[in-house]
């Protein structure tokens, strides 16, 4: 297994003018969500097709379209956050802001303008803790960010200690788009440390189309045994908006031990208008997917809103 994530996380493309040279492309653009892909992630990207469905999530685009229901902060995460570094939406679970960095400026991101000062679950502990504690309703931690395994293997073995400590908290939750863009992060220490732990450790992993899962991926992820991993993907047009896609994909992380869990529709902040789909579009394409594959293979077709509920649509 690769130990040299953090140099691989420096080996990255940022901004306009080396991704242009990167893939002889005048597409991209500066915008005011900055580009940031990994070379692990660029690898997979054919050059040659401009309509390659890894490259369409990272090229910033202007849409013609000013939709307005399309907004800045579409899941209104701040007005859930009683706490800086925590949100708190539903009953059972909290989420912890762990960092503000990703390995990947996914476009169509919800927390692209995310105003993340002050929201670090680290330095905000001893408050966090204290909240955690006095809501003994809460008994799943999630890890969020950015991501959180763009912190170290030393501060997330402290963070998992400090959540370990809280007696009513049972299980711990990782969501992480790093370890398929940047699978050199799925080291021997971060295996031990979430194989190890007290806590039943559920990962979620971020994939939204089978040509991002890398065989570096596949040899690493198959070290977290004893944990149950799911996954979440987007729905997004031009992407993965058709059943040959999302057939693959169910199929291909069935293969590698993860269980698809969540196809989340597309949430509306402003910039990621060209990848919506219509809610009749999404549907059917789910019915389809239900005709198609076995229950266990078909995620649950979700909206996040901004309100204290997931819908299923
Ligand atoms: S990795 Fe997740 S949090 Fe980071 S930009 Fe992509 S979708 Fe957003």
């Amino acid at each position: 297994m690769q130990s040299n994530w953090q140099h691989n996380t420096r080996n990255t493309l940022k901004g306009a003018n080396s991704c242009n040279d990167f893939f002889q492309s005048d597409q991209f653009k500066d915008r005011h969500f900055p580009i940031k892909i990994p070379l692990e992630f660029a690898n997979l990207i054919d050059k040659n097709n401009p309509d390659d469905p890894l490259l369409k999530q990272v090229i910033p685009f202007r849409s013609a379209q000013n939709q307005a229901e399309f907004s800045l902060s579409p899941l209104g995460d701040e007005d859930n956050s009683p706490v800086a570094g925590l949100i708190h939406k539903y009953p059972n679970r909290v989420l912890l802001i762990t960092s503000r960095v990703c390995a990947i400026h996914c476009q169509y991101c919800f927390r692209q303008n995310f105003d993340y000062s002050g929201h670090d679950a680290m330095s905000n502990w001893l408050a966090i803790e204290d909240y955690i504690r006095s809501h003994q309703s809460i008994n799943e931690v999630i890890l969020s960010g950015g991501d959180p395994l763009s912190l170290s293997d030393e501060k997330l073995a402290q963070l998992i200690r400090n959540i370990e400590n809280i007696e009513h908290i049972k299980i711990l939750r990782v969501h992480s788009r790093s370890m398929v863009v940047t699978p050199s992060r799925i080291t021997d220490k971060l295996v031990k440390l979430l194989t190890k732990t007290a806590l039943k450790v559920v990962l979620v992993t971020h994939i939204n189309h089978a040509n991002e899962v890398s065989e570096v991926f596949i040899q690493n992820i198959g070290n977290f045994t004893n944990i149950t991993l799911l996954n979440q993907s987007v729905l997004l047009k031009g992407v993965n908006d058709d059943l040959g896609t999302l057939e693959r994909l169910s199929l291909k992380l069935f293969d590698i031990g993860i269980l698809p869990y969540y196809l989340h529709m597309l949430d509306k902040v402003k910039g990621a208008e060209h990848f919506l789909i219509s809610d009749e579009r999404a549907i059917q394409l789910h019915q389809d997917l239900k005709s198609s594959l076995s229950g266990y293979l078909v995620p649950k077709l979700v909206r996040d809103e901004n309100l204290k509920s997931k819908t299923w649509i």
